[in-house]
């Protein structure tokens, strides 16, 4: 049979779930080039002496997105990766004598938010419901549309449900209505810190992120999120998907608005019937592409807000730690002046807020026996220089506070550190200005807003990913791909 090829360019959750759709097609069969020697891109994993790192997330929400996807093609999460609950399902830190554990169960997580303000239990009931249906109906419907027309938005149905989901209102003033404790507004307003902005610039549509986190639940999988991929892997291949590694593309060719062939770094060319970029969008548009046939402009780009980048640090600890959850969020310092140094005054912050992620406490599998394996993350403004000096001054910062909240010694303890920041992630992932996350879930970023999952002038070049829809994080990523092979196949007749 005269089977089409579908190229997919790049190996991260996008990439992957894109090329799997495309494959269960039988009049295509799909190839995934990926610039690195492993897959999963910003999700991949290293080991080192016995520490198992995952490189990049590390929470894992919304489980009913990874079971949509599994099933899609006849499986289970279960087939491929153990998930446990976590409880408590993460730590805030306050301060040194304020760390709240918590709880995954409902009911004590009412409680506790009663003992912070009376009544809040109460009114969490509420902000729940709200949050449920949102979460309902953006995570099943609207995130599944292809946003490249505002007629997709324009059912009366959908209105009235986008009205009742109250985009055009801030998460902030959202959160507000509800609770007074600041505390519980720093609890609630933490989610949003996942789609790349602070909540006074994210629309109160997301509270369905708070649903995520308290309904649904904190989940791990044993060995690592890296778990996730390999079992993308295994299944993307038991498909017909056939992936190549150290594969990294330099151009896609187009003959008078038609892409061709790719060419890879090597010099190697592969023809193309289709492209679907699962790369930075910003790094496709801008640089494997003629500038004509570019979607957008440089100034377009640089206008765009952004998720935040990081730095990052991956250690081994030569004994085990006390007084740490497996996720552990330190608010001891103001959200303002750090957002600040993010969002509107781009620079190092004075007093980074950072979260600490120690996996082994869950799971033996991390680390060798009696040792930590360790991560923290500092969120930053894209595009700062992050010279060695710099990442230690920081590592220093939050080393400080972290032995003095916790109560022990961890620096002295190090047998393994390794950092990562912005010209890790620009060489690495060819990330534009060194982001981690993506682009910012902010409203005039949402739906058709975004940049679009098409190229509108080469016939067939789609985009998938963190910077086009729905937006960033793993669960979203994986439904970027499976839409944008509903696309490609309508559109390809395949
Ligand atoms: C530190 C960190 C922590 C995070 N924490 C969480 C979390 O806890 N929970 C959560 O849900 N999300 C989290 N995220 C976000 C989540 O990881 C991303 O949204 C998601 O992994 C993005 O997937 P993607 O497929 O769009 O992009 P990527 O993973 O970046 O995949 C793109 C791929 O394209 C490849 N590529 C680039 N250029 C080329 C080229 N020219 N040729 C060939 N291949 C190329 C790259 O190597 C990469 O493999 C985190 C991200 C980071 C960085």
């Amino acid at each position: 049979m005269n089977q089409k090829h579908v190229v997919v360019i790049g190996s991260g959750f996008a990439g992957l779930s894109a090329a799997t759709h495309l494959a269960t097609s039988k009049s295509c069969r799909v190839t995934i080039l990926e610039k690195n020697s492993t897959p999963g891109g910003r999700a991949r994993k290293f080991e080192h002496q016995g520490f198992v790192f995952d490189m990049g997330p590390s929470w894992y929400w919304m489980p009913d997105v990874f079971e949509d996807y599994f099933r899609k093609f006849g499986k289970k999460p279960s087939d491929y990766y153990d998930l446990v609950r976590l409880d408590p399902s993460y730590a805030v830190v306050y301060g040194k004598d304020r760390i709240l554990d918590i709880p995954a169960n409902l009911d004590e997580f009412k409680s506790m938010l009663d003992q912070l303000e009376p009544g809040a239990g109460k009114q969490l009931d509420k902000f729940l419901a709200q949050a449920k249906y949102k979460y309902e109906v953006g995570i099943h419907d609207l995130v599944e549309k292809p946003s490249r027309s505002l007629f997709e938005f324009t059912s009366p149905g959908l209105l009235v449900d986008m009205i009742r989901m109250d985009i055009f209102q801030s998460m902030a003033k959202h959160v507000r209505k509800f609770f007074k404790s600041e505390e519980i507004i720093r609890l609630m307003e933490f989610p949003v810190l996942f789609l790349g902005e602070t909540a006074e610039n994210i629309p109160a549509l997301y509270s369905l992120m708070n649903y995520a986190d308290i309904a649904l639940g904190t989940w791990y999988p044993k060995k690592g999120m890296h778990e996730i991929i390999k079992g993308m892997v295994d299944l993307a291949e038991e498909k017909g998907v056939e992936i190549r590694y150290n594969a990294e593309v330099e151009e896609i060719e187009i003959e008078n608005g038609i892409a061709k062939r790719v060419r890879l770094v090597s010099g190697e060319k592969i023809d193309a019937d289709v492209v679907v970029a699962g790369a930075d969008y910003h790094h496709v548009d801008k640089h494997l592409l003629n500038p004509k046939y570019s979607n957008y402009s440089e100034e377009y780009w640089d206008k765009r807000v952004m998720a935040p980048s990081s730095l990052l640090f991956y250690l081994g600890i030569d004994k085990k730690l006390k007084n740490l959850r497996h996720h552990n969020l330190f608010f001891d310092e103001p959200l303002g002046p750090h957002a600040d140094a993010i969002y509107k005054n781009p620079r190092w912050p004075e007093k980074p807020l950072f979260y600490a992620s120690v996996p082994s406490v869950t799971d033996p599998t991390v680390a060798p026996e009696g040792k930590e394996n360790m991560f923290l993350l500092i969120p930053l403004a894209p595009d700062l220089e992050d010279g060695e000096e710099m990442r230690e001054k920081y590592f220093n910062i939050i080393m400080d506070r972290l032995e003095e909240i916790t109560g022990q010694e961890i620096r002295s303890h190090i047998i393994y550190k390794r950092s990562y920041a912005h010209s890790d992630f620009k060489s690495d992932y060819h990330a534009f200005k060194g982001n981690a996350y993506g682009l910012a879930n902010t409203l005039t970023q949402t739906a058709i807003l975004k940049p679009s999952l098409k190229n509108k002038n080469v016939k067939n070049l789609y985009y998938t990913g963190q910077l086009t829809v729905p937006g960033p994080g793993v669960p979203p990523s994986l439904i970027s791909g499976g839409v944008v092979a509903r696309e490609v196949m309508k559109e390809n007749n395949l």
